[in-house]
Parts: C-alpha cells; structure tokens; sequence
C-alpha cells in the first residue's frame, strides 16, 4: 500500500471544497474499469457521488480503499443517443397502449 493520507481534500455538492477521512470513501466499480465514489460530506452530511475514471479507481486501490464491484443491468452501460423522453413520449406512448393498433405495434 502506498503512503495512505489521512484526508482527502473533495467537493461536496453544497459545500465545494471539504477535507474527508479516507475511510469515508466508497467505490463502486463497473465492468468498464471506471466507477462511482462516495462520500459524506463532514460537514453537511450531504453524500456526494461522482463518476472517476480508472486513473482515480487505481489511486484509491493503492491506498487500499475498498473497491466493490459494481453489478447494473446490460441497459445501463448502453450508449445513449437521442434526445431524453419528455411528458408527450410519454402521453403518446399511453395512447398507443389503449389505441386499437396496440397488438400491431407488438407485432413490428
Ligand atoms: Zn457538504
């Protein structure tokens, strides 16, 4: 294990900058070797969580922070393209679900 610190200086979402007990951090990792890091944030309490690279992930292995793996649906690791859905995607999707044409959309 490398030269653990005691603290690392992060960025609440309320707060900016804190200095947190490494011992406060978690991290999830995803197949792509990137993950999510946690923390409380000592002075709100507020949890914070960001997506780091695998440069980072590495870094908090090396000061044996402990990494769990992350397991999520295939669909969460799909490429998004597209604008976001919207209250009328989801309107028209209603209405296509009680129209009468609802056993023929199925069948494309
Ligand atoms: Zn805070």
């Amino acid at each position: 294990m490398k030269n653990r610190p005691q603290t690392i200086r992060a960025n609440c979402q309320r707060c900016q900058d804190v200095f947190v007990d490494v011992r406060a951090f978690t991290v999830q990792v995803r197949p792509t070797e990137d993950g999510f890091v946690s923390f409380t944030c000592p002075q709100c309490h507020h949890v914070t969580t960001k997506l780091m690279d695998k440069r980072i992930i590495g870094l908090l292995a090396d000061w044996n922070i402990s990494i769990l793996p992350l397991d999520v649906p295939a669909e969460f690791l799909e490429l998004r393209t597209g604008e976001p859905i919207g209250w009328d995607d989801v309107l028209a999707f209603h209405n296509r679900l009680h129209s009468d044409e609802f056993p023929e959309v199925l069948a494309r």
